[in-house]
């Protein structure tokens, strides 16, 4: 029997009566493990009605209050984090530990949340004027809505929701349609934790669901996360209907190699950032930027002898270094890719098609894939891969390494492996990019910093979690109050001032 994944909504499950459906797979083996519904804008404008009646309640709990629903959250999900990482894991395909890793970064920015009260703090002025005090506070915007990528189906969705909840908002969260059960897990927990009904809701869709999120007039504000056209069309749909948004979108994160670099230490950041989960993930190094024909040289040589010790297979099996694709559709689509560098004259080093994985034949399965001497006009440096493909492009001194990544349309992640600290603060300061790594290759912020990258890999002027989440999600109000005597003066017209 097949298992239906249900939306949440009300504080429980719910059946849709739609009719459409999306298949989930098992991408280890290439079966149907599920099918989830795709929501009418009916299912969508009800979801909307249970979290417009649940906000208010909510809203007038005191943030502490909140903040201790957070806390039993994250208490319930590492009691239940085993569960967690196996379910994502058959879903989207990443290994066992790597998704419990996805579960961690999301909880880091709910316990983040539990300082809610802090963070929500207004400030005060006292004596502005003569027995005049301005104060200000942060208030909840109402229902908003957070709309998910596949490849972090546990962490994004936390990201979202973790401020938008902490700060009295109710919540409508569209998760990616390919592995949508543990954004529903989570739900639960959330309401095993105390979260009130309503107050959180999941409903899976596509765009018939997402256009009813943008276009409903309840929803204030939309946290998307996704990829680069997808995000431009939520930013502009999202704010020419009245809302705020913030979107982020894809990426083509560069690591530059300096000639004084430990390469051995580059190249094992190198093996992992491009290639762990598949290379599916926003901040996965896809360019590596080798300074200088030596470095360059060493570099292709260690990366090749690491890749062919790389082990690829089911994500539940413990030797494992990485998983399949999420669908055969993205597997199809890199390996596309692939021939299209080949057909543009790139040097092929290792070639991950074709890889046959024992026992598994039929998983989404892609070997490791290094090309050499790519150029700027080929499409595999201009697009988002999102598979395990690392280009190498050899920059002739420094100057030209920073410019290439400064200059690509997309300024997610970026990192630098030197033993230069003059290199590396110029580098940090210069770079056009929004979350840079020294000796570091997948810079991703710690939860009480901010998460977000600029040109196309984000649209909006806030970034997630962080006080930029709070920001978000909240609206200022600013109080100016005069006690105790009223206006005894009578009315003035002329616009008050310090003066
Ligand atoms: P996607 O854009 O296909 O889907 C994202 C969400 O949008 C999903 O919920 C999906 O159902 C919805 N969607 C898809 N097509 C739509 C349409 N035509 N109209 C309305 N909604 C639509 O992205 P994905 O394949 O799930 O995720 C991978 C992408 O996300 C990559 O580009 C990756 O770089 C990016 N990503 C970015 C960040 C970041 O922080 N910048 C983080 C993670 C992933």
């Amino acid at each position: 029997m097949t298992r239906f994944v249900p939306h949440y909504v009300g504080g429980k499950p719910l059946e849709s009566t739609g009719g459409r459906v999306a298949d989930v797979f098992d991408p280890s083996t290439g079966a149907v493990q599920a099918r989830v519904p795709l929501a009418t804008a009916d299912e969508v404008r009800a979801a909307i009605d249970d979290a417009a009646a649940a906000q208010p309640a909510w809203a007038a709990t005191s943030p502490q209050k909140r903040a201790r629903v957070m806390m039993r959250f994250v208490e319930l999900a590492h009691q239940n984090m085993d569960e967690l990482a196996r379910l994502l894991s058959s879903e989207h395909g990443k290994t066992f530990e790597d998704a419990k890793g996805d579960v961690i970064r999301g909880l880091d920015v709910i316990e983040f949340c539990i300082g809610a009260p802090h963070l929500l703090k207004g400030e005060y002025s006292a004596e502005v004027g003569t027995g005049i005090d301005v104060y200000s506070m942060r208030q909840p915007l109402g229902v908003v809505a957070g709309i998910t990528p596949f490849n972090f189906p546990a962490m994004i969705p936390l990201w979202k929701a973790g401020p938008a909840l902490a700060s009295g908002n109710a919540f409508v969260l569209k998760p990616s349609e390919r592995d949508p059960s543990v954004p529903v897990r989570l739900a639960e927990l959330f309401r095993e934790a105390g979260l009130p009904a309503g107050v959180l809701n999941v409903v899976h869709g596509d765009k018939e669901a997402v256009d009813t999120i943008l276009t409903d007039p309840r929803i204030q504000a939309v946290g998307f996360v996704g990829s680069t056209p997808i995000a431009e069309y939520i930013y502009a749909t999202a704010t020419a209907n009245g809302k705020r948004a913030q979107c982020f979108g894809g990426a083509k994160n560069h690591l530059v190699i300096m000639p004084d670099a430990d390469l051995d230490q580059a190249a094992d950041a190198l093996i992992g950032a491009g290639f762990g989960s598949a290379g599916e993930r926003c901040m996965a190094i896809s360019v590596a930027v080798p300074v200088g024909q030596e470095t360059a040289d060493a570099l292709v040589a260690k990366l090749t002898e690491r890749i062919g010790r790389l082990r690829v297979g089911p994500g539940s099996q413990d030797d494992v270094d990485y998983g399949p694709l999420v669908t055969a559709a993205a597997k199809a689509r890199v390996e596309g890719l692939i021939q299209e560098g080949v057909d543009a004259g790139a040097s092929l080093v290792t070639d991950g098609r074709g890889l046959v994985v024992s026992g598994h034949e039929s998983g989404f399965y892609l070997g490791p894939t290094l090309f050499d001497h790519v150029t700027t006009d080929m499409s595999i440096y201009r697009e988002e891969i999102f598979g395990p493909v690392l280009s190498v492009v050899r920059a002739a001194d420094y100057e030209e390494a920073l410019a290439l990544a400064s200059d690509n349309p997309y300024g997610n992640g970026v990192g630098i492996f030197t033993r230069d600290g003059d290199a590396a603060r110029d580098f940090a300061a210069r770079v056009n990019v929004g979350m840079v790594g020294v000796n570091v290759p997948i810079p991703v912020p710690i939860a009480h910093f901010t998460f977000g990258g600029w040109k196309a890999s984000g649209f909006g002027d806030l970034n997630q979690h962080g006080a930029d989440g709070f920001r978000f999600y909240t609206k200022t109000k600013t109080v100016t109050s005069r006690w105790p005597s009223g206006i005894r003066e009578g009315a003035s017209f002329v616009m008050p001032s310090t003066t």
